[in-house]
């Protein structure tokens, strides 16, 4: 079978290496190109990704994963509210790893360039539902199956015939690496603060101390308050806002806003194209879940792509969308949910906010249900 890898990001990589992996002739490409990718060395970046342990094996399993000093395993999670005793904590020695974005797409890609993949610097322009591929050079491909893996902008697949719907949440995301006063012993922190949702999360320590990395969901209003802030005023505000958890906290590398929003695709299939990762749904980084969806995308493709060896690129397409749709939407719907019971200050919800807390923290069953589901 002939696939087209729109997009070499991570997801997209890692489809690129499943397809190869059960014999299919894949050809990727990406504008941005393939000749700057190289090893991070230095400062961890700013975006880091905690994986749970479905994507960590796809990863093993496509010989990607590997220990290394700018991946942190983490075994506690605790998730408090700022404007209640509502608190939840998470043990289990095996809860998933945080891991520099920037470290494992370079990890895919040295994969991906021993392998006989094709990696071609174009920009795909639109895809015909049976598979005729339109590059921004003029020419046109032929393939079996296209999978679109462009990121969240998802202009190709729109322009392909794919209906994106806005799933609001405008936001704006404060993304950092910090430096901390107080070891984190493992444990990511989560604190539903009146701005919005904060999270500390463990990195390696380094010769300088302990390290964490920071994501700071807060509102557009907030986001033009404080976007002219030094680093010194924006750590300040961290330090105080996680009450002081892990003491005095200052940025080790340039704080970074990330855009953020929801989004998802009316259909994830069209004929032989098949949309995958944050093309096909975007969401809130509340749980840290959106490149584990993407993921488990992957792994559904390798399964469907394993057990109909023979099946067309329209059926494969068809299938994959039809058994990920629903884990997709669920996980759109709790985290547009989360998002708004934890930004509303009134007291019905604050009650609310407790119960639900205090029923997951006496429930052991239900956290393990909540574990699994992450991830
Ligand atoms: C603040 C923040 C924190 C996050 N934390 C977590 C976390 O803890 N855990 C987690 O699982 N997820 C997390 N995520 C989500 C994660 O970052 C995304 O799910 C992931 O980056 C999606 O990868 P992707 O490969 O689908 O898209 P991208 O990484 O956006 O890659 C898309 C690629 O497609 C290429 N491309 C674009 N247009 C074209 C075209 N026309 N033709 C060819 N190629 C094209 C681009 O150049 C790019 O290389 C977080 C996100 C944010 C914003």
């Amino acid at each position: 079978m002939k696939v087209c890898v729109i997009g070499a990001g991570a997801i997209g990589l890692s489809a690129a290496l499943t397809c190869h992996s059960l014999g299919c002739h894949v050809t990727v490409f990406d504008p941005k190109g393939f000749s700057c990718r190289s090893e991070p060395s230095g400062e961890i970046g700013a975006q880091v990704w905690a994986l749970g342990p479905k994507a960590t094996r796809l990863l093993t399993n496509l010989a990607v994963w590997r220990d290394d000093p700018r991946i942190c395993a983490y075994q506690r999670m605790r998730v408090l509210d700022s404007r209640s005793d509502a608190r939840v904590v998470f043990d289990d020695p095996k809860l998933g790893h945080l891991v520099e974005a920037d470290w494992l797409t370079w990890r895919l890609f040295d994969r991906v360039s021993k392998e006989k993949v094709i990696l071609e610097s174009k920009r795909v322009t639109s895809v015909t539902s049976d598979g005729y591929v339109c590059l921004e050079v003029g020419s046109t491909l032929l393939f079996d199956l296209v999978l679109f893996a462009e990121g969240r902008d998802a202009a190709t697949a729109i322009a392909s015939g794919f209906e994106k719907v806005d799933g609001g949440h405008h936001q704006y995301a404060l993304v950092g690496t910090l430096g901390s006063q107080i070891p984190h012993s493992a444990e990511a922190f989560q604190i539903f603060t009146s701005f919005g949702p904060l999270a500390l999360l463990p990195l390696p320590d380094s010769d300088d101390g302990p390290r964490i990395s920071l994501v700071w969901s807060v509102s557009p209003d907030i986001y033009a308050d404080w976007r002219s802030l030094s680093a010194g005023a924006l750590a300040a505000k961290v330090t105080q806002a996680s009450e002081t958890v892990r003491g005095l906290l200052s940025f080790r590398s340039k704080p970074v806003w990330v855009p953020l929003s929801q989004h998802w695709l009316k259909q994830n299939s069209r004929g032989s194209c098949l949309a995958i990762g944050d093309t096909a749904h975007g969401i809130l980084p509340l749980a840290g879940l959106g490149a584990n969806l993407g993921f488990a995308d992957v792994s559904a493709l390798g399964d469907v792509l394993s057990k109909y060896p023979d099946a067309s690129g329209v059926r494969i397409a068809r299938t994959v969308d039809r058994e990920r749709r629903f884990d997709q939407q669920a996980v759109l719907k709790a985290m547009s949910v989360f998002s708004n019971i934890f930004r509303t200050d009134s007291p019905t919800m604050q009650f609310g906010r407790s119960m639900a807390f205090q029923t997951a923290q006496s429930h052991s069953e239900l956290r393990r249900l909540i574990q699994e589901w992450a991830g």
